[in-house]
């Protein structure tokens, strides 16, 4: 069903999780984290390391025109300044095309997706103002797939999910749970132009690399049921989720990488070393009494999973 390279990494991929805990800390390149960014950076790498697992860094780098120059070094920076230390290389999306390429062709033969010719246009004016991404009406699903050029452009090509209930396990956020047809809806994996999605790369990468546990933040949560849908028909089992609470300035707006003003340099200068940062951060979700000053091991070696999830579960 799969090319053998892809099966083979799919088993041992399977192997890993089953055996021992792998989390990873998955930024986009865009903009330098800021204190909510780097926050769920500390959770997750304390809930992974708290099961004695493994810690990876991947760089979500595929949205290209997005990426700005220098930021990937200061991500780097940034976490080993507060003693986040990743296992292994730093891993990036933009060099694992071929293998996304590799499980949307896999897919795309096994009849799950199917080519949508509908514009960006006929979608805005068709969608209702939910703020979130409109569910597609499946306007192409019926009809006869053709892979070529119409009016000069390629096909996009959407994920097929049958109606039904699509289920995962949550650990902090709402329950994990959404319907297929009403709630989701065919995702696109590879847009008309080429782009590769953010669905098939990140589901790809979760089943490949074992990923256990995934902590990310709460506005990222209905993202998961597609992703979910995509690990399971590669046969992986999906990881647990941890949708954590984001972080909000004190007029209740959530904090934007747009904002220099809320990452570390701000704090840097303020006189804030590393251990006042975690402090800061630990406090905010009450790990700890506000005014602690605490270096990330100390934090780990002080901290327990379970009321860990009981408490960030409270504020998410
Ligand atoms: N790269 C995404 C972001 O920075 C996060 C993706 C994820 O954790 O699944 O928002």
């Amino acid at each position: 069903m799969w090319p053998e390279h892809l099966q083979q990494l799919l088993v041992q991929a399977e192997q890993q999780r089953q055996e021992r805990s792998r989390g990873r800390y998955a930024p986009s390149p865009t903009g330098r984290l800021h204190l909510g960014n780097l926050r769920t950076a500390l959770l997750s790498w304390l809930i992974t390391r708290l099961q004695g697992g493994e810690w990876l860094l991947r760089l979500d780098d595929l949205d290209t025109p997005r990426n700005r120059p220098g930021v990937e070094q200061t991500i780097l920076d940034d976490l080993s300044w507060l003693g986040l230390h990743w296992d292994g290389p730093v891993l990036r999306q933009s060099e694992r095309r071929g293998l996304y390429a590799t499980v949307l062709s896999s897919l795309r033969r096994q009849g799950l997706l199917y080519p949508c010719r509908c514009s960006r246009r006929l979608l805005a004016d068709i969608s209702a103002p939910h703020g979130r991404s409109p569910v597609y009406p499946g306007f192409c699903r019926q009809r006869p797939p053709h892979w070529g050029a119409e009016q000069g452009r390629l096909p996009s090509w959407r994920l097929r999910l049958e109606s039904g209930e699509l289920s995962w396990q949550e650990c902090l956020g709402p329950a994990g749970h959404l319907e297929a047809s009403t709630e989701v809806g065919d995702v696109v994996l590879r847009r008309s132009d080429g782009f590769l999605a953010y669905h098939l790369a990140t589901a790809v990468d979760e089943a490949l690399l074992g990923v256990k546990d995934v902590v990310r933040g709460l506005d990222l949560w209905h993202t998961t049921a597609p992703q979910v849908a995509l690990i399971q028909s590669l046969g992986c089992s999906p990881p647990r989720y941890w949708h954590a609470a984001l972080w909000c300035d004190p007029e209740g707006e959530r904090l934007s990488k747009r904002d220099g003003g809320q990452g570390l340099p701000a704090l840097q200068q303020q006189g804030f070393d590393a251990a006042g940062v975690v402090g800061l951060m630990a406090a905010s979700v009450g790990l700890v009494p506000t005014g602690t000053r605490l270096s990330a091991q100390e934090l780990l070696a002080s901290s327990e999973l379970e009321p860990l999830r009981q408490r960030l579960a409270g504020k998410a």
